[in-house]
């Protein structure tokens, strides 16, 4: 994947490569990879587990009912799916959306990663306990769930997964109050930066 190349065209090729992955034994059921989506540049991205029915229908991450209360929860802080990128730990169906087993995890995790150095975002949330576990080993989701925490440069949150909160009513008002508590902060990384102000850049140089 080409050094020097734009954002865009580099996270496309990544889409291609992963569309027609055969690193691991998920390959063998799926019926579309499901790379993940959203701007190359975003300054948040979510991370859950892996693409369940209708991602492996449509190659799109999150668009069922778990993806529909995602998009619910980022209207309630004022942001848009267009806004922030979504994927997944694993790109193709486990089947039966049983858990990923450790082997199939690490085979895919250079496209994570790689999705992680091309976006570069400011904050990533998990959403449940594999993709936590990628970035708070041994950690339990009910203990540090809602937490900003610092990691190699960048604002990482767990949270408990959409699909989790709709099967257990206790869980989405958890996940509601985490969302709110983080709300200011994925805002404010989702924003365009300022356009510069000249009144403040003569201000500024006023003082020298
Ligand atoms: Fe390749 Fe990942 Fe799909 Fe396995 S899950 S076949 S490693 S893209």
């Amino acid at each position: 994947m080409g050094e020097g190349m734009p954002a865009d065209t580099e996270l496309r090729a990544l889409a291609a490569t992963i569309q027609s992955c055969t690193d691991c034994q998920l390959h063998q059921a799926r019926k579309l990879a499901v790379p993940g989506e959203g701007p190359a540049d975003s300054a948040v991205m979510f991370i859950g587990e892996g693409p369940g029915f209708h991602e492996n229908e449509q190659g799109r991450p999150f668009v069922g009912a778990a993806g529909r209360f995602l998009e619910e929860l980022l209207a309630s802080v004022g942001l848009t799916r267009q806004q922030v990128f979504i994927c997944n730990v694993v790109k193709c169906r486990p089947p039966g959306n049983r858990d990923p087993l450790p082997e199939e995890t690490d085979a895919c995790a250079k496209y994570l990663e790689a999705q992680i150095r091309i976006i570069h975002p400011r904050i990533i949330v998990t959403l449940g306990r594999f993709s936590m576990a990628r970035f708070f080993p041994g950690a339990r989701i009910s203990a540090i769930h809602g937490k900003a925490r610092q990691i190699g440069g960048r604002t990482v949150v767990a949270m408990y997964h959409p699909a989790a909160a709709l099967h257990q009513p206790s869980l989405r008002t958890t996940v509601e109050a985490d969302f709110a508590v983080l709300g200011p902060l994925l805002q404010a990384a989702a924003a365009p930066p300022a356009e510069p102000d000249p009144a403040a850049d003569a201000k500024q140089l006023s003082l020298f």
